[in-house]
């Protein structure tokens, strides 16, 4: 992986570089990032760099020998240990075992979570783990000389599954081998022992932003633009959000929220009715990402009412109608009315309730709050 093949980031990166040029870089890194931000992958590239033969001032070439044992995480000096599960009863969970899978998974998701992970060994309900017996095994090749005589470098993707097991390996992050970096990729510090951290220079990851993931979705998955714009303006700043949103997510969602609020708009029970059942008929996950990005028009909505001349950072035809919604004045009591009801809306459809009731039941709350009324129930 290049530095260059890393989303967003860019602090993060040119942070390591100067270190690396500098002759600083720490021998034992802590990068923390929530899921989907990069951690991984951008430790790859770090690696990369260190192993390139013919590395340029901000980037690794790619193509050396160094490199694409790298990219094929082959390379002799290059170790990596990640939660892994028992193969078979009786048999400790280790990495070794798992190496080959691991290195399919990193190809095809260098962004996928730990969950994604062990769903891929098929570990259904059981807990990853990265044991005591494999934090002696990383003692022990770490003390070894390198392969190929330069820099041996250990990955630890999710530190959190080391578990007290971790003291084990106190003294090697402290006093290391020569020529020995150790960078471990977490997704939560609060879960990594405090022994461990003291001991580890820390990177902080960003959340990516909307422009970022919607780059990368386009120039990396060919989405098409304005889904993925959508997505990632759901994603919460998480790559790998943002691609489980495109795949859930079947179609455009400013589609069906035109539909929605020309009934509710105009009190027309058959296209209200006719948009709940279309609706209904969609999975949970594309009803909650429609109520996630009705709420976020809604938002934009709300802002140009009150801030005059704000811009919203939308496709055009999605800004069109936030727009257009912004020209009715509501108050903003009625914006924070609906927000609540479709908080609540979600919170139903996610618990298995009944999805074209709960959508019905919002349409009507939606019809009266714009209309100044609330809706009461007899219950
Ligand atoms: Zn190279």
């Amino acid at each position: 992986m290049h530095f260059s093949e890393v989303t967003g980031q860019a602090l993060a990166k040119q942070g390591l570089l100067n270190l690396w040029h500098s002759g600083k870089l720490p021998h034992a890194l802590m990068i923390t990032g929530k899921e989907g931000t990069g951690g991984l992958a951008l430790a790859l590239a770090l690696t990369q760099y260190i192993f390139c033969e013919q590395k340029g001032d901000q980037d690794s070439c790619g193509h050396c020998a160094g490199c694409t044992k790298v990219q094929k995480l082959a390379h002799p000096d290059l170790h990596i240990s990640f939660p892994s599960i028992p193969p078979k009863p009786g048999v400790k969970a280790s990495s070794k075992v798992y190496m080959g899978e691991f290195r399919e998974f990193v190809q095809q998701s260098p962004y996928g979570s730990t969950f994604d992970w062990l769903q891929f060994i098929n570990a259904e309900n059981k807990q990853g783990n990265i044991t005591a017996e494999e934090c002696r095994d990383i003692i022990e090749t770490l003390n070894m000389t390198a392969f190929e005589g330069g820099y041996k470098v250990q990955l630890i993707w999710r530190p959190e599954y080391l578990g007290k097991e971790g003291n084990i390996l106190l003294k090697l992050i402290e006093e290391p081998p020569q020529q020995t970096l150790i960078f471990m990729i977490a997704e939560e510090t609060e879960d990594v022992l405090n022994t461990i951290l003291s001991r580890t220079q820390q990177v902080n990851l960003l959340p990516l932003t909307v422009a970022e993931i919607t780059d990368a979705l386009v120039t990396r998955n060919q989405a098409d633009p304005r889904r993925a714009a959508q997505a990632a303006q759901l994603a919460e700043g998480s790559y790998s959000n943002a691609l489980q949103l495109l795949n859930y997510t079947g179609s455009d969602l400013l589609l069906p929220l035109r539909e929605w609020f020309n009934g509710v708009f105009t009190h027309n029970g058959i296209t209200v009715n006719k948009w709940v059942e279309d609706m209904g008929k969609t999975g949970r996950e594309q009803q909650k990402n429609f109520l996630l990005f009705t709420q976020q028009l809604l938002g934009h909505a709300l802002r140009m009412t009150l801030i005059p001349g704000y811009v919203p950072s939308l496709p055009e035809d999605e800004a069109a109608f936030a727009g257009k919604l912004a020209q009715r004045n509501f108050a903003p009591e009625i914006y924070e009315k609906i927000d609540e009801a479709i908080n609540k809306t979600i919170y139903h459809i996610e618990r298995n309730a009944h999805s074209r009731t709960q959508l019905l039941y919002l349409s009507l709350q939606v019809q009266y709050l714009i209309q100044g009324q609330e809706l009461k129930v007899f219950a």
